[in-house]
């Protein structure tokens, strides 16, 4: 089938031309067969017989090992197989997709070739799948030219997505107008576009119909442009100057810049009354011009100064950038079409604010919520005294309000969307995406005059609606660009939206690689979706691959950046797969169910004993934060009591040889014999039942001893404050007593820093034997820390012997 020739047809922009091209296709569909059904015959016999052929060659591990010890065998199947992957390069080849089936030195090899095949495969059965849907009239929605895993980062507002909201879920995949090899227009750029995690500043530095003047933010090119880093100081100060420097202007730099006048604008009575609707030129006569020179900018505004409105459409491109780029602008007179080339120009554009804001011109978008961001971002453009015909359609309660529609409503004239996705960065541009764009604003005044009838007559002649409509606009042209900001909680929202439910280790996962994907396409300046689309990273973190080579089976077709740095990545998804595995509930709360742990055990049988300290353990870290807030005794129930209590019994016996605080420990660790961890959890196993004991015993006795000399100094010094249990222990070690006294006296019932630093040193007073085991003095322990842990440590152990001798449990 010749590909190139259907894609044509499909891409023709006006429906007159698409029945030729069809009339003179089926004559040579299918050459040398008589119709399509005796090709289909044919075809299907082939592959039967290659399938049949394939099936009988012999086995691996069957007679082919004995055939392959004789040379002519080897070398005919080598050169069936060079054969066999030229063939399939070919055909590769001719559906545009990666070829390099042939290159016997890849290291991957044959996994490579099979990922090749693969996604050479999606792309044709993709394409058949279109062709088919058009042969059967279907025509998918007419959706051109993204894609598959193509997701817009956001969403834009538009003409579009009226259309596509009621064409059903399909028409989401996209397929990208195979334009290979556009050089990255950011190249070009004057200046660089600014990816960096801070908020959007406008561009703007000359403010033509100013009614209030630019704030000297935006006029002192010093100031705008000094970076901290560019001060010739020491960083810390550095930053402190350009902080003290930027805070006066915050307000006006983060100010939409026409905000006075947009809020002082009045509509002119002339565009509240009745106009006499003018109809639009034909097309063919109609010249329209291509800018892509300073020169002819500057002749064009000179030309928009003088008119009382013109229209104005934008493409863009988001695929392979981070924030987006503008293309193209579409400028229409009464007279004249002019298509901008919005690349080539980028940094001259803002001389269009002349007209742009420019209150005694009307500019006529449809739909210009995405336009009116988009000019801010990539020039600094504003628009005073804008008409949205979209929100005209909506006020008039039309049936549907994408462009389309108004076309054909006031018109009559079919606009097939085809090329709305198609990439706008080819240059030079091919003359049926200039007639394409040229449509969106072309027709777009006479609208504009048809919907202003409408609304008054709607209204019974009354301006109240078509008011309404320009204060709609307004709202619009008084929107602000927003640059996309990466927060600790982005992820959140991004999954929230998905509604999957995520165990902790997914979640990790999903977190760590949104951060990932964040950087990078910062980075590199490209989409996020480009980097990595969302159902990717919902497979990785669904899967947790363990393999780097499992990863790449997550994504068909791998994305470039996700090939480039697979070590990365697949480092993140292991540092997940460490977290303990909880499911997570809706609000984001890690808290465990007992029914959750079934996933602890892979046989899904523990021991309800251990289930129970199981839950215990990994609630308590909540539970634990829940107590630190807690002041005093008083203000704990019972139950909490009794939990505060339980978990006091847990703490770590060896804390004092671990490492300080807040120092992360692999749960691994607790299993490399090589590990520090392991030693002391080994040491404590073989701790004799004898000393444990009389561990135990003594320390009841300090217990009980402590419990009656807290009551008497309680009654003696008739405290206000009780002291924390904590404390109480602390006091009953009987060593600190002073000290813990005068603590006690500061009321200070939350452990104090101080007081945590001093229980983790080692005793200096009394030192411990060097070769024996010096029982962990409980009292000093600080459970805050470690209690967590320790939990863990245990368990671990419990599994560890549970392994060991594996019937245990079931008993
Ligand atoms: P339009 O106003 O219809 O010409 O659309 C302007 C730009 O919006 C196009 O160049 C596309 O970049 C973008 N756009 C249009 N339709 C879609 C869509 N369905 N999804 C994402 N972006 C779109
Ligand atoms: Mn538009
Ligand atoms: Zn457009």
């Amino acid at each position: 089938m010749d590909s190139s020739k259907s894609k044509d047809s499909t891409n023709s922009g006006l429906q007159e031309t698409n029945s030729d091209i069809n009339d003179e296709e089926k004559n040579d569909l299918c050459p040398g067969f008589k119709d399509a059904d005796a090709f289909v015959k044919y075809g299907l016999g082939a592959v039967l017989s290659a399938t049949k052929a394939s099936a009988g060659l012999p086995q691996t591990g069957d007679e082919y090992d004995f055939y392959r010890s004789f040379p002519g065998f080897q070398e005919f199947c080598e050169s069936q197989g060079d054969k066999l992957l030229h063939c399939m390069s070919q055909i590769m080849q001719h559906h545009g997709c990666r070829s390099r089936m042939r290159d016997r030195n890849k290291l991957t090899g044959l996994e490579e070739r099979f990922d090749l095949v693969v996604d050479s495969n999606d792309v044709i059965l993709e394409r058949v799948g279109i062709l088919l849907d058009e042969a059967d009239g279907v025509n998918r929605n007419q959706q051109p030219v993204m894609p598959a895993e193509f997701q817009p980062p956001k969403i834009v507002v538009s003409s579009w997505n009226r259309m596509g909201s009621s064409s059903g879920s399909r028409s989401e995949t996209f397929r990208l107008l195979q334009a290979k090899n556009i050089a990255r227009p950011q190249m070009k750029f004057k200046e660089k576009v600014d990816n960096s995690n801070t908020p959007f500043i406008p561009k703007i530095f000359i403010k033509p119909n100013a009614v209030k003047p630019l704030p000297s933010y935006f006029t002192n090119k010093q100031i705008r442009k000094e970076r901290p880093e560019d001060l010739d100081v020491p960083a810390a100060l550095a930053d402190f100057i350009h902080q003290q420097r930027t805070q006066e202007h915050v307000e006006d730099m983060f100010a939409h810049p026409y905000q006075y006048e947009l809020d002082h604008l009045t509509i002119q009575e002339s565009v509240l009354s009745k106009p006499e609707p003018q109809m639009y030129k034909p097309l063919t006569e109609t010249k329209c011009s291509f800018i892509d020179t300073l020169d002819d900018l500057v002749a064009l505004n000179e030309k928009l100064c003088k008119l009382s409105e013109f229209a104005v459409d934008l493409e863009h491109h988001s695929y392979r950038s981070f924030l987006g780029l503008t293309c193209l602008i579409q400028i229409s007179s009464r007279e004249e079409d002019f298509i901008i080339d919005a690349i080539e120009l980028r940094s001259e554009l803002y001389i269009l604010n002349e007209a742009f804001t420019d209150p005694a011109i009307v500019k006529v978008f449809h739909g210009a919520d995405s336009d009116i961001e988009w000019l801010q971002r990539d020039f600094g453009l504003y628009v005073v005294n804008l008409f949205d015909t979209h929100q005209a359609s909506r006020a008039l309660n039309l049936a549907r309000h994408s462009l389309d529609q108004l076309l054909k409503h006031f018109c009559n004239v079919n606009s097939e969307k085809r090329y709305q996705l198609a990439d706008w960065r080819i240059r030079p541009l091919p003359d049926e995406m200039v007639q394409y764009a040229r449509m969106d604003t072309h027709y777009l005044l006479y609208i504009y005059d048809c919907v202003r009838v409408q609304l008054l007559d709607f209204n019974h002649g009354q301006p109240g609606l078509l008011q309404s409509v320009w204060n709609k606009s307004k709202d619009i042209s008084l929107k602000k660009y927003t640059k996309p900001i990466f927060t600790e909680e982005s992820y959140l929202e991004l999954q929230r939206k998905q509604k999957r439910s995520f165990n902790t280790q997914q979640l990790t996962a999903f977190r760590l690689l949104f951060a990932w994907r964040d950087k990078l396409a910062r980075q590199e300046d490209e989409s996020t979706g480009f980097t990595l689309p969302t159902h990717m990273m919902n497979k990785i973190s669904e899967e947790l691959p363990k393999e780097p080579q499992g990863i790449i089976a997550c994504c068909n077709p791998v994305p470039p950046l996700v090939r480039q740095q697979v070590n990365e990545l697949h480092l993140l998804v292991q540092q997940a797969r460490e977290m303990p595995l909880l499911k997570v509930r809706k609000d984001g709360c890690q808290k465990v169910s007992e029914s959750d742990l079934q996933h602890c055990s892979p046989d899904g049988k523990l021991d309800t004993l251990i289930r129970l300290i199981i839950l215990l353990i990994l609630n308590s870290a909540s539970f634990l934060k829940e107590l630190e807030t807690q002041n005093d005794h008083e203000s704990l129930s019972v139950a909490q009591m009794k939990a505060r209590r339980i978990i006091e019994c847990f703490e770590n016996p060896f804390r004092m040889y671990l490492p300080s605080s807040d120092v992360h420990i692999s749960k691994n660790a607790k299993f490399d014999p090589s590990s520090k961890i392991f030693e002391i959890s080994k040491r404590w196993k073989l701790l004799s039942m004898e000393q444990q004991q009389k561990e135990l015993e003594a320390k009841k006795e300090a217990n009980k001893k402590a419990k009656e000399e807290a009551k008497e100094r309680t009654k003696k010094e008739s405290l206000q404050n009780v002291a924390t249990v904590r404390q109480q222990a602390a006091v009953s070690g009987g060593k600190k007593r002073e000290r813990v006294a005068s603590e006690v006296g500061e009321s200070t019932p939350k452990p104090s820093k101080k007081q945590m630093k001093s229980a983790e040193k080692p005793q200096k007073t009394e030192p411990p034997p060097k070769d024996s085991f010096k029982p962990f003095d409980y009292s000093q322990s600080d459970l805050k820390v470690f209690a967590g842990m320790y939990f863990m440590l245990t368990i671990c152990l419990f599994l560890l012997y549970r392994g060991f001798r594996h019937n245990w449990p079931k008993r």
